[in-house]
């Protein structure tokens, strides 16, 4: 992975004044925020704009403006609702498959400050590992399209020979199935689909 040097920029808030340690991939910088804390933030979130602040920030917007009515908060409670509430049409995906919200995510405040403000209306609040449940380092806000493109990578993973034979069998069977209707329906890439076809895998 390229490395890049995040030292003396600033984002929002936030002045970079050192690395600090690596944790898995993800490299931490040390930060000094405009009012006085220190933080230690991985590169991804201080790049991706996630985190602008030691958290006085979020506390801020909480406290002059209120939260409860924004989308931060309707997707902080929607969370805690597919959890929890057996009544939720989505429970049965949610709650009902052991999913469930960390501790510290009780609070809004804390659920704010990890996760900062959606960044567009086109956003939602995304599992990385869909069979975990919702805490700060398995979750991200993702587009639709993002979200698709990782159901498709996780289904692709899950291939299967049982997959592949089926999909084989569609092909060549007499009311012949286009390869992208294929890939589609079984969430397999395009180019996996093409190789199980000619047999080059899964034979
Ligand atoms: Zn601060």
């Amino acid at each position: 992975m390229k490395k890049i040097n995040l030292i003396n920029l600033k984002f929002g808030r936030l002045t970079v004044l050192k690395q600090g340690e690596t944790v898995g991939m993800h490299i931490y910088w040390y930060c000094e925020c405009d009012c006085g804390n220190h933080k230690s933030v991985a590169s991804r979130h201080l790049r991706s704009g996630r985190t602008m602040s030691c958290g006085c920030l979020q506390e801020e917007a909480i406290r002059t403006h209120g939260m409860t009515d924004t989308p931060e908060y309707s997707v902080w409670s929607g969370m805690h609702q597919r959890c929890t509430n057996h009544n939720n049409l989505q429970y049965k995906d949610y709650g009902g498959r052991g999913i469930s919200v960390c501790k510290e995510w009780d609070s809004f405040l804390t659920f704010f400050k990890d996760m900062s403000y959606r960044p567009s209306i086109n956003h939602t609040l995304e599992r990385i590992n869909n069979d975990l449940g919702y805490y700060a380092d398995n979750c991200k806000w993702a587009t639709r399209l993002e979200q698709a493109q990782n159901r498709r990578v996780r289904k692709t993973a899950k291939l299967t020979k049982k997959i592949a034979d089926k999909i084989r069998s569609l092909y060549s069977s007499p009311n012949h199935r286009s390869q992208e209707s294929l890939g589609k329906e079984f969430g397999v890439s395009h180019s996996n689909v093409s190789r199980i076809i000619n047999g080059s895998i899964w034979k």
